[in-house]
């Protein structure tokens, strides 16, 4: 009951009529990770030929299903805003290794999980060293199934220590996704000086693809540049058969969407897929 009521007290930071809005202390954030208030979500990726699932996608969520659950448009800015979405960031990271390491040890199978590093944790000088002490502790999963997806919407400044954490996310072994490729702001000029295993057809190219030609023709190029470059290439927020059937024509690899499935709380994920 009491954490009942602290919860409902903490939703009131991520309501922009409250009073609390804006504002949020380390240490209130800090005890709702240690309450286990952020929860680990997965999406499934899903090989366009085959249909089957070939990895996942991990998204936070703050509550639960009683107390309400909320979507992270309505906390990371605020969170990003007060410097504190490392820890978020960081306990997503972690969840993802814990997981893995309770699939490995009920002799289920491994596929690769990506998740969402904002820019102000990239931005964090000892964002390598926390991830290596966090990894020390499920070092039994392989590296090379985890992998970190940064957003395009990077600034000038920022590039060369974005430049700098990518490159040794890559060079510890991990691996790295470029997310929302082709939204607002473009990052083609990322490709010319950085390196990623997987790059992420953001949603809107993909929901233009039925009525808009020259989106097909945009997507296609992407699909092939990708395939030259050695990059897996993924469509998101597939939500239609018709757009599936477009991006196979294409020799799409990947995708991931409503199409397929919602994200899902991880142990409702893990009970369907594995
Ligand atoms: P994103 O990384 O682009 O994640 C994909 C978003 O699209 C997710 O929203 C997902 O639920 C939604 N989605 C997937 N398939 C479909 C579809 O077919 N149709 C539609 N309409 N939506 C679809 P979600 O979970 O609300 O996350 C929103 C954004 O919040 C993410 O966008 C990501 O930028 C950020 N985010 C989520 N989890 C984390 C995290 O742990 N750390 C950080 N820094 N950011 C996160
Ligand atoms: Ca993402
Ligand atoms: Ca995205
Ligand atoms: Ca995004």
């Amino acid at each position: 009951e009491l954490m009942f009521i602290q919860k409902q007290e903490f939703y009131k930071n991520f309501d922009s009529n409250s009073k609390h809005a804006n504002h949020m202390s380390q240490t209130a954030l800090l005890e709702e990770v240690a309450r286990g208030s952020f929860r680990m979500y997965l999406q499934p990726k899903c090989d366009i030929s085959s249909g089957e699932v070939v990895g996942a996608e991990a998204l936070v969520r703050f509550g639960d299903k009683t107390h309400g659950l909320i979507t992270p448009d309505k906390f990371i800015p605020l969170l990003e805003k007060e410097r504190l979405i490392r820890y978020v960031d960081l306990f997503i990271y972690e969840q993802v290794l814990k997981q893995m390491t309770a699939w490995q040890q009920q002799g289920k199978p491994l596929f690769p999980i990506s998740l969402n590093f904002s820019r102000i944790t990239l931005l964090d000088a000892d964002l390598m060293k926390e991830m290596l002490e966090i990894y020390s502790r499920y070092d039994s999963v392989p590296k090379n199934f985890v992998q970190i997806e940064l957003t395009e919407t990077i600034g000038e400044v920022e590039r060369e220590i974005v430049f700098q954490i990518g490159k040794s996310i890559r060079d510890q072994g991990f691996q790295l996704g470029l997310d929302d490729f082709g939204s607002q702001y473009s990052s083609m000029s990322l490709l010319t000086f950085m390196e990623f295993d997987t790059l992420k057809l953001d949603k809107s190219l993909i929901w233009n693809l039925e009525t808009s030609p020259s989106c097909r023709t945009m997507v296609k190029c992407i699909i092939d540049m990708c395939r030259e470059m050695g990059m897996e290439c993924l469509a998101e927020g597939v939500e239609t058969e018709e757009q599936l059937a477009l991006l196979k024509n294409m020799d799409c690899t990947t995708a991931q969407g409503y199409l397929y499935s919602k994200p899902l709380p991880a142990d409702e994920f893990g009970k369907i897929y594995l």
